[in-house]
Parts: structure tokens; sequence; C-alpha cells
């Protein structure tokens, strides 16, 4: 089976409405491919203008962030229900700044990859192992133990649906890579662990991308690994540079 290849932006806090309309104006002709899922993640302001700015293009509108209850006092947050009216299909979930700035932890993770499944939305699940865990040889037990806990629950229709984003965090805003064969030696952990905790259909389905200060120099030796079928992009996907990732 050969899974369809998904490159996303993560803007993070980057980008005013203008700005980004400016930067999909900027990249509109580079990300062209019609072979590959691209995805714009960006701030919740920038949604509505982003939404529009992309119309008739190959680009999808994907959310940084959401909160598990459709409406009410929750001061400052926004819903699965707006983002999905916005047009949004793709939210990131569990990326380790949220994780470490924001105190999200795996039980919190669960009940998002769940809502974003019952609202109609694609969860982009992040995992990764600090520059510590890797160092102390338990990276392994750590990305099993996040898995085990993100995917609690979940059908394996729900995964084989699911985008995994494998983010070292010793990688991420570094300019510090994971060689190839670093990533795709977790992004294959990863999918050998779904078969044991579904099937092997339901594994070779997941889509997994690596991220980590992936860049238009180290995108295609990356992209060449069996069990790397994207990438999820921060500070390269607010240049240029991220239409050659795309088309690498
Ligand atoms: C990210 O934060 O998801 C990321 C991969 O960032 P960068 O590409 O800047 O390392």
């Amino acid at each position: 089976m050969s899974r369809r290849r998904i490159i996303a932006g993560n803007w993070k806090m980057n980008k005013t409405p203008s700005e980004a309309v400016e930067l999909v104006n900027t990249l509109k002709d580079l990300v062209k491919n019609d072979d590959v899922d691209v995805v714009y993640c960006v701030p919740a302001i920038d949604i509505v203008p982003v939404a529009e700015a992309i119309k008739g293009s190959n680009v999808q509108l994907g959310a940084e962030n959401f909160y598990i209850e459709d409406k009410g006092a929750f001061t400052g947050e926004i819903s699965a229900p707006m983002l999905k009216d916005a047009g949004v299909k793709y939210i990131i979930i569990g990326h380790s700044e949220r994780r470490d700035i924001f105190g999200e932890n795996d039980i919190l993770i669960n009940k998002k990859v769940k809502k974003a499944f019952a609202s109609g939305l694609s969860p982009i699940l992040c995992c990764g192992e600090s520059l510590e865990l890797r160092e102390a040889g338990v990276y392994e037990e750590w990305i099993r133990r996040q898995i085990k806990w993100d995917l609690d629950g979940l059908t394996a229709d729900q995964v084989s649906n699911l985008v995994i984003a494998y983010e070292p965090i010793w990688a991420i805003g570094t300019g510090k890579t994971a060689t190839a064969d670093q990533a795709q030696e977790v992004c294959k952990l990863i999918r050998d662990y779904i078969a044991e905790l579904y099937d092997a259909a339901t594994a070779e389905a997941v889509r997994i991308q690596y991220g980590g200060s992936m860049n238009a120099a180290n995108a295609a030796e990356l992209l060449s690994k069996p069990d790397i079928d994207g990438g999820l992009i921060g500070g390269a996907s607010l240049k240029p540079d991220f239409g050659q990732i795309v088309n690498a």
C-alpha cells in the first residue's frame, strides 16, 4: 500500500493576519503538487483570512490548538466546531511546546485526539523525546508510552486515518536534525508498535511524519525513508524553502 505524503507547516505564533495572507501569496506557485497533501497550520487569528487566501489552491488548512468542549465558559479557547466551520481540516495535537510550556499531558492529549475525530477534524499527533531521554537510551520506551496513552480507546479505523509526527525535541528549532536513519528508526518503531496495538493493516495505513529542523537541504533524504510519510515543518514553513520541501 502506498501512503500519500503529507507536508504540513506549523507556523506557531508567527504572522499577523496581513502577513499570513502575504505568505500564502508568496508560496502559492511554489507549493503546487497534486501528489502531496500540503497543509498550513496557522495561528487562530489567521484561520479566516488564510482560508480565503488558499481558495482554489491545493493547500489545506490546519490549526495549532483547540479545546475539548464545544462551547461555553472557557475564556480564550477555541472549539473544534469553530475550527470546522472556518474550513479547518487538520489539527496539531500534543506538540512538545504545548506539552512543555502549557502543561498538556497525555490524558488531555488523548481527549483532544478523540474530540478531533468526533468533530471531523484530522489530528496530527506529535510525540518525541528530550535530549536527556535520548542520551539515557530510553527513547524507545518513552515513545511507546506516549503512543499508548495518546491512542487509548481509539478504533483501528481512526488510527488508520491518523497522522503521527515524530518530533525529537532536541531537533525542534535547534537546526540539529535527526539523521535520516535516526528518524526512520523511530518512525518504524511507531509503525511496528501500532501493528502490535492494532493490526498490520492499520500500521500500514497510518501516516508518520518526521519533524525537527527539516529544510530544503535535508528533506529529500528524510522523505526517501520507507516509514517517513511526510514532514511537520516549523521554521522553514515560513520561507520559500517550504516549496522545495513539498516538492522534494
Ligand atoms: C515543529 O515545531 O513542529 C518543528 C518541527 O519546528 P522546526 O522545523 O523549526 O524545527
